[in-house]
C-alpha cells in the first residue's frame, strides 16, 4: 500500500476529455486485507491487519486500521500497540496470488493483452487497441471496477491518463474505491502539484539531492535548465526522465512482463531456532509452498536455493540444479535438506533423521526458492534415477507420475480446506 504523500486538492474533477488517454493504472484497495474480509464477511468494518508474529511486519491494513495510524512495513508489534482491538491475520499468499491470477485472467485479460502486471495487486493497461470495441477508456475502467467488485468482493481504484506516470498518480489520488481521469491537456498542471516523493522513482536520496538545488515540487523541476538538472540529478538519463515526468510524460511501453524468474517462500522463527525438528519443519513448509505455487502456475523448476538468516542478521545461501526439473514437494525438499546441511556444515543424512532432534546453529529465518523455471506442458519431466525402482509394474505408470497424481489430489484438498489440511508424509 502506498504511503506516498498526496495533495488533497489533486483529488477533484479534472475534466472529461478522454482524447489520448490510453493508459489505465489499476490498483486494488488494501488487497490482502480486503481479500480476508471477502472470505470472512463478519470482519467488514473492523480494523484488519495482515501480518502476525512478534517479528513480522504489516503486509496490509484495511482502511479502518489505517485510521489508527497502522501502515504497511510497520512492525506488527507497533501496529498492536496502535490498534489493540485490531483483527490480526497471517499472510495467506497462496490465496492472494490465486485470486489475483483470476482477476487478471477473468477481468483485465478480457479487455486487452497489453497488460503489465507490476505486483499481485497492481497493473498498467494500454487500452488503445480496445477502444474500437469499448468506445471510451472510462467505460473500460467502470466495467473493470464493477466486475472486480461483483465477482471478487474487493474494490479497486483506477487512474486514466495519457502516460503511465500520470495514470499511477491518478489511481493513488482516487483511492479508495475511486476512479480519476486526467485529461491530456491538464497533465502538466496535475503532476506539478505533486511533492517530489509522490513521483515513482524519487526516493529519499534523490529528494535530498534535488532539495539542495532548491527543488521541492515537481513544478520546480521546470525552473532548471537541462545542464543544471543533470547536475542536480547526478546523471543525464535520470535528468531526462525527470524532465519528461515534470511534463506528465514518460516513455514507458506497456507490455506483458516476461514471466517470473523465481518463486520463493520464507519463514521467520518466533524465537531463534536451533532444533533440527523445528528447522526442518519450516524448511518443509517452504518447500510445500513453493512447489504448490509451481503446480498452480503450471511451471517446473530446475534450481533450488536455500537461504538462512542468523541471529546476527547475516544471510547465507546455497543453490543446486537438479538433473531434471520438478514441481514435486518431495524433490524440492530432498534438495533443500542437502543444501541446508551444507550451509550448517552437518551431514545431510544425520540432519534428515527424524527420530532425533539435533541441536544446530541457531537460525532466525529459513527460505527456499526455485529458479530456472519452464512451463510444465513444454518440459519433458523425466523421473530421476532414485524415483525408478526395479520390478515396477509398467501398467501403473512410473513412480514419478503416480506421485504427481497423488500430489494433484492433495492440492485439490488443500485448495478446498486450507494448506494445512493434507500433505505427503516425507
Ligand atoms: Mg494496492
Amino acid at each position: 500500500m502506498s504511503t506516498s504523500p498526496r495533495p488533497r486538492e489533486a483529488r477533484r474533477d479534472w475534466g472529461h476529455d478522454e482524447t489520448g488517454c490510453r493508459v489505465l493504472h489499476i490498483d486494488m484497495d488494501a488487497f490482502y486485507a480486503s481479500l480476508e474480509v471477502a472470505r470472512h464477511p463478519e470482519l467488514r468494518g473492523r480494523p484488519v491487519i495482515i501480518g502476525t508474529g512478534p517479528r513480522s511486519v504489516v503486509s496490509a491494513a484495511s482502511y479502518e486500521a489505517r485510521r489508527y495510524g497502522v501502515n504497511s512495513a510497520m512492525a506488527t508489534a507497533q501496529a498492536r500497540r496502535l490498534c489493540p482491538d485490531g483483527v490480526f491475520l497471517p499472510v495467506d499468499m497462496r490465496y492472494y496470488r490465486e485470486t489475483s491470477r483470476r482477476i487478471f485472467s477473468d477481468v483485465l485479460g478480457r479487455v486487452t493483452d497489453r497488460i503489465e502486471q507490476v505486483s499481485v495487486d497492481e497493473a498498467y493497461m494500454d487500452v488503445s487497441s480496445a477502444l474500437l470495441a469499448w468506445g471510451r477508456p472510462t467505460a473500460i475502467a467502470r466495467w473493470i471496477r464493477a466486475e472486480v467488485s461483483a465477482r471478487f468482493h474487493v474494490t479497486c481504484s483506477v487512474g486514466i491518463a495519457s502516460s503511465a506516470v500520470v495514470a499511477k498518480l491518478a489511481s493513488t489520488m482516487a483511492k479508495p474505491d475511486g476512479m480519476l481521469l486526467i485529461p491530456r491537456s491538464r497533465r502538466e498542471e496535475f503532476v506539478g502539484m505533486m511533492p517530489l516523493r509522490a513521483m515513482p522513482g524519487i526516493g529519499p536520496a534523490m529528494e535530498r539531492r534535488l532539495h539542495l538545488w532548491g527543488i521541492s515540487t515537481v513544478a520546480d523541476l521546470n525552473g532548471l535548465d537541462d545542464k543544471a538538472l543533470t547536475a542536480a540529478a547526478g546523471s543525464a538519463t535520470i535528468a531526462r526522465r525527470l524532465r519528461l515526468m515534470s511534463h506528465g510524460d514518460d516513455e514507458r511501453v506497456i507490455a506483458p512482463r516476461t514471466t517470473e524468474k523465481s518463486i520463493g517462500a520464507e519463514r521467520t522463527f518466533q524465537h531463534d531456532a536451533s532444533g533440527s525438528e523445528t528447522i526442518l519443519g519450516l524448511l518443509r513448509w517452504c518447500c510445500q509452498d513453493v512447489s504448490a505455487t509451481l503446480r498452480d502456475r503450471h511451471r517446473v523448476a530446475r534450481t533450488v536455493t536455500v537461504k538462512v538468516r542468523y541471529p546476527d542478521l547475516r544471510y547465507e545461501s546455497r543453490s543446486h540444479s537438479m538433473p531434471s526439473p520438478s514441481d514435486l514437494d518431495s524433490r524440492v525438499y530432498h534438495e533443500a535438506v542437502i543444501l541446508l546441511a551444507r550451509i550448517l556444515r552437518v551431514d545431510s543424512e544425520t540432519l534428515s533423521t527424524h527420530s532425533q532432534d539435533h541441536p544446530l546453529t541457531p537460525l532466525r529465518l529459513v527460505g527456499v526458492s526455485v529458479s530456472s523455471l519452464s512451463d510444465t506442458g513444454t518440459t519433458a519431466v523425466q523421473p530421476s534415477l532414485d524415483e525408478t525402482a526395479p520390478g515396477e509394474d509398467p501398467d501403473l505408470g512410473d513412480p514419478s507420475s503416480r506421485l504427481r497424481l497423488t500430489q494433484a489430489a492433495l492440492d485439490t484438498v488443500r485448495h478446498k480446506y486450507g494448506s494445512g489440511a493434507a500433505r505427503l508424509g516425507f
